[in-house]
């Protein structure tokens, strides 16, 4: 393209972004593949500020592709454009995100791509808090801390009451509660996993009397389900034996319960499997003289 003929379709573009004119989309979504680097970069830019007037749908269409423009500067100003247009170019965030983190990119483009991305997520927080979501179990209305939590757990959305219910229910279908008790520890108690056989074992060695999973009440409305306890001394073990994120949530929100009870509570972790012995002879001594 001669110069000539570039400077006019530029002037043209810039002229387009100051329009305020929404039928100038038309026209701009032709010239962001215009061979002229130039003439793309002014392109992108008129649409940004064309952003709130423009149908945003096929704006942000035509901004989308220019990430990967061979122009640095294109890639900057489509970020920038793409950012005025909040909630709608959310599409966009997953390669917002992969230019960001590419090492080759310059610093000036990845500037422009991380205040896109955030003003986007923003927008799209906002718009999510305006939604209405309602529990999927009981149709009650949830607000945007009990939708955040179940979303994140459950990838659903539930109130905090049905949420709960529906953690209990989890745990035990995932763990099998019932199903899994096929290990035998010495004294003949049949446990879940090689981990509770040690801690069985080594409570029936110093002669401790224990309940294991025992359904009990420690909270009112909440039954809660110790792996092990200790009623001479009122002490519950519990073992943390698995890695998913479900478990890891529901043991959060167990350690939670224990802690507002004030309950005595002494945890073994996975990596505690190898050495349970010194680990739990160590954390009992806290509440118990053991033989
Ligand atoms: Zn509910």
């Amino acid at each position: 393209m001669d110069r000539d003929n570039e400077r006019t379709i530029a002037a043209r573009a810039t002229a387009l972004g100051n329009s305020a004119d929404a039928n100038a989309l038309q026209e701009l979504a032709e010239l962001v593949s215009s061979e002229s680097a130039l003439a793309r970069r002014l392109a992108a830019s008129a649409l940004g500020k064309l952003a709130g007037i423009v149908p945003a749908g096929p704006a942000v269409r035509a901004l989308h592709p220019l990430l990967a423009d061979a122009h640095p500067q294109v890639r900057q100003y489509a970020a920038k454009a793409l950012g005025a247009f909040g909630v709608d170019a959310k599409g966009a965030l997953d390669d917002l995100r992969d230019l960001y983190s590419n090492p080759a990119e310059k610093d000036y483009v990845k500037r422009s791509v991380l205040a896109a991305g955030k003003t986007i997520r923003e927008a799209v927080s906002i718009a999510e808090r305006q939604v209405r979501h309602r529990c999927r179990r009981c149709s009650a209305e949830v607000d945007a801390d009990e939708y955040a939590r179940s979303q994140r757990a459950f990838q659903r959305v539930f109130c905090d009451k049905c949420f709960d219910e529906v953690y209990l229910e989890r745990r035990n279908f995932d763990t099998k509660v019932e199903l899994n008790k096929s290990i035998r520890a010495h004294d003949g108690t049949f446990v879940q996993s090689d981990g509770e056989r040690k801690i069985a074992e080594y409570l029936s060695q110093h002669g401790v009397a224990y309940r294991y999973d025992e359904r009990m009440r420690i909270i009112d409305g909440c039954a809660i389900r110790p792996d092990f306890y200790l009623p001479e001394f009122d002490v519950y073990i519990e073992y943390w034996g698995m890695d998913t994120i479900d478990y890891k949530i529901g043991m959060l929100k167990k350690l939670k319960l224990y802690q507002q009870e004030g309950k005595r509570l002494v945890s073994l972790y996975r990596e505690d499997k190898s050495r349970i012995d010194e680990v739990l002879g160590r954390k009992l001594s806290r509440y118990a003289t053991l033989d």
